[in-house]
């Protein structure tokens, strides 16, 4: 197809990083192989010392995960793309990439639950250490810079509170002392919000979330320059947790829809966002979408739209959000997020559960916030739903 400069985001996500086999198929193939056969002594003895391209074993490489790889790139205007098993080993394949015992991560207070975990129980355990700071304030991520801090690492907009982290702020403070902005960007995906143009370094994601959008596989990936990717790559073919061709084939199937799956999902997310701020069983609302929230200008500098996850506290706590949840006929009652189907998440007893009663009220989870992440279902039948569950309060 050419240079992917020359072509437009819907048509990059269709068509972009396919490579035709023989046989011509119109589909992406999927190629079921754990290694890959030389023509001779010599091609395998180039393949293996890379004085040759080509495919060695599937830990190292595989045409169906290649082709994710390259189609990702492309929606990321990212000159690679390492594609890994989940998201999670996407972030900790960056960091065991670059990162070495005594350095030292400043990260945002706001980020996903195992990824908190993952720095404060798994990585500190290598030496390297993390400071937690305030995802919207850049003078807290300046204050924090030691002289062996080597990266940051943000996701905006959080979960659940959808806080905004200013990526041109942080990125100029970081390029300043060389250290590394590594943005997690699974609630924007590449349609809302492109994190390299704003000046990160590297971007990783959950492909489990929207890339997939259908809640059928784990996967993850990091993007970004070559130089960088190329650390996170020899990594990968080492420790080994790459993407299976199997979910890369169902991830390229995904990001065929992504463009508008994540328009339609943000546009329904709008109008409930809007509605709830009206409704008088509601106290408050976080989305970056709407004028209320903190950030409303900042968030439309560099997302395109306020995304799909919307939450919200009800006048009352637990047992009225409880009430909310229980009365769904259509949500469904899931922590996970990105799906064509509406879920609801209470994060208090849940995503938040283990964290202890005064840090959640510092991380402001209160007993009455709920959040949702909104599919791809008629507003109307999703309002009717969460309504049942408002009207009791
Ligand atoms: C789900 C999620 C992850 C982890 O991804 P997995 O694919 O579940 O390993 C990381 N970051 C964010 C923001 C997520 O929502």
């Amino acid at each position: 197809m050419g240079a992917t400069s020359d072509y437009r985001m819907e048509t990059l996500a269709v068509r972009a990083g396919q490579e035709r086999s023989q046989f011509g198929e119109h589909s992406e193939a999927l190629y079921l192989t754990s290694s890959f056969v030389f023509k001779s002594a010599a091609q395998a003895a180039r393949r293996f010392s890379g004085e040759e391209e080509g495919n060695v074993y599937a830990r190292f490489s595989n045409p169906t995960v290649s082709m994710f790889e390259e189609r990702l790139a492309a929606l990321e205007g990212a000159e690679d793309c390492v594609a890994t098993a989940s998201g999670m080993s996407a972030i900790m394949a960056v960091c065991l990439a670059h990162l070495k015992n005594g350095d030292h991560i400043v990260a945002s207070g706001s980020l996903f639950g195992a990824t908190v975990q993952l720095f404060n129980n798994i990585l500190s355990r290598t030496g390297i250490t993390t400071t937690f700071v305030s995802q919207t304030d850049p003078a807290a991520w300046d204050a924090a810079i030691r002289p062996e801090t080597k990266l940051f690492f943000l996701e905006t907009p959080s979960n659940p509170l959808t806080e905004i982290a200013d990526i041109r702020a942080l990125t100029a403070v970081a390029r300043a002392k060389g250290i590394l902005v590594v943005v997690d960007n699974c609630f924007c995906t590449p349609i809302l919000q492109r994190p390299l143009e704003l000046g990160a370094d590297l971007v990783v994601h959950s492909a489990t979330k929207y890339l997939d959008g259908q809640g059928r596989v784990l996967g993850g990936a990091v993007c970004g320059a070559r130089n960088l990717t190329e650390e996170v790559f020899k990594y990968l073919r080492t420790a080994g947790p790459t993407l299976s061709a199997f979910n890369a084939w169902v991830l390229l199937k995904g990001l065929e829809t992504l463009k508008i799956r994540v328009e339609a999902q943000s546009a329904n997310a709008a109008v409930i966002a809007a509605w709830l701020e009206a409704h008088p069983k509601v106290s408050r609302v976080f989305y970056p979408g709407l004028p209320s929230h903190p950030q409303y200008e900042l968030a439309k500098t560099q997302q395109k739209s306020g995304g799909a996850i919307v939450s919200f506290e009800v006048k009352g706590a637990r047992e009225q959000a409880w009430q909310v949840v229980d009365n769904c006929h259509l949500l469904s009652i899931t922590a996970n997020l990105g799906d064509t189907k509406t879920t609801i998440t209470h994060p208090a007893s849940t995503t938040h559960g283990r964290i202890t009663p005064e840090a959640r009220a510092a991380a402001g989870i209160s007993e009455g916030l709920l959040r949702i992440a909104v599919g791809l279902e008629a507003v109307e039948d999703l309002q009717a739903d969460l309504e049942r569950g408002l009207a009791l309060i």
